[in-house]
């Protein structure tokens, strides 16, 4: 059977990838058994870049076909922050609590509050050659508190458009998947694998 990498180290993405690729005929490992990929510095300024960047290096270093996703949450009223920085607004990466805190902090008294989740994937053959780049985008607003206890990061204070009401946090992993921006990269990203994976054979 086919080996696929999923390149990142985030708890939160490997589950809900793993969720999404469930139906494929592959054996999806991650890096937590790949000590073997180093830690790969995100110089990008956007989620394209950056999504490219660890999928080379990790299918480099593996010697696997490798997907990587960048994602982030940007805010309108903040320019599009915190973009490409999401996962360590606050100063420490993956300090989900911290980073919600500064969100709040950034918007008090903004009446403007729309936002969008953006989430990039990119699959890329260990001779660095990248196959399938797409992009998934979940538009929504940012809460006053947050709310609920799934999912991960920013989730209990974003409110997404298609389920108006409650924060993503609220939600069951089936339906933040239906409607997330990973959900749609993924959803868009599936067939051209799945091509690519019948083309190279075992
Ligand atoms: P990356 O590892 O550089 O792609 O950082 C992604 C960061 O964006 C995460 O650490 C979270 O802060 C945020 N983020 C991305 N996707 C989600 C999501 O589905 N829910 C909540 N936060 C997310």
């Amino acid at each position: 059977m086919k080996r696929l990498l999923l390149a990142t180290r985030n708890a939160g993405k490997v589950r809900e990838m793993r969720e999404l690729l469930g139906g494929l005929d592959v054996q999806i490992e991650t890096l937590a058994t790949h000590p073997d990929v180093s830690e790969v510095e995100e110089t990008g300024s956007s989620f394209e870049e950056n999504a490219r960047i660890k999928a080379v290096h990790a299918a480099g270093a593996s010697g696997l076909w490798s997907v990587a996703e960048d994602s982030g949450l940007c805010v309108d009223a903040l320019g599009g922050a915190p973009g490409v920085h999401s996962a360590r607004y606050a100063g420490v990466h993956g300090d989900d609590e911290a980073n919600n805190a500064r969100l709040l902090r950034e918007l008090e008294g903004k009446t403007e509050r729309t936002a969008r989740y953006v989430c990039v994937l990119c699959l890329s053959r260990p001779d660095g050659e990248v196959l399938v780049t797409t992009r998934g985008v979940c538009e929504g607003e940012i809460a006053r508190a947050p709310r609920g206890s799934g999912g991960f990061g920013y989730d209990p204070l974003f409110v997404p458009e298609r389920i108006a009401g409650v924060t993503m946090a609220e939600l069951q992993p089936e339906q933040k998947n239906l409607i997330s921006h990973r959900g749609q990269g993924l959803h868009a990203f599936l067939p051209l694998l799945r091509a690519h994976l019948d083309e190279a054979g075992d």
